[in-house]
């Protein structure tokens, strides 16, 4: 699937259209979802034009793909979510494609937190 440099999260980047920034690195943004799932739901994304988490994976530098990490656990450590910092867990999810039924096309890393989250696979 080609990048299209006009969706959502590729205007964010831009700043075109505001968001709840968390925090950010040479490589990666971490802002909040804007329909929170759980009390802590953050979008970690790349700054490159990446699809989907494959297409990072495959295709990402590896300064990008350390720099998207380091942001992530950034995060949940600033949000309370390191299991070594005494937090209860948390869920980090990307989904991909029709079948993992993303609706941005640009890779995101969904973190969330703060409640139980029960079983996703049954
Ligand atoms: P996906 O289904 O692609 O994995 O998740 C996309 C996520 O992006 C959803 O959880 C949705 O709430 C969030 N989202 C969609 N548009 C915006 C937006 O303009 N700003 C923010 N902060 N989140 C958005």
């Amino acid at each position: 699937m080609a990048y299209d440099p006009d969706n959502i999260f590729a205007r964010i980047l831009r700043g075109e259209i505001p968001n709840d920034t968390v925090a950010e690195n040479e490589h990666a943004l971490a802002f909040r979802d804007i329909r929170p799932q759980a009390p802590v739901h953050v979008l970690v994304i790349p700054r490159g034009a990446y699809v989907s988490y494959d297409d990072f994976a495959a295709n990402a530098s590896d300064a990008e793909i350390a720099g998207f990490h380091r942001l992530v656990a950034q995060v949940a450590r600033s949000e309370g979510l390191m299991l070594a910092e005494g937090s209860a867990g948390f869920r980090a999810i990307t989904n991909a494609g029709e079948h993992g039924v993303q609706e941005v096309p640009h890779f995101h890393l969904h973190l969330l937190g703060g409640r139980p989250l029960g079983r996703m696979l049954a």
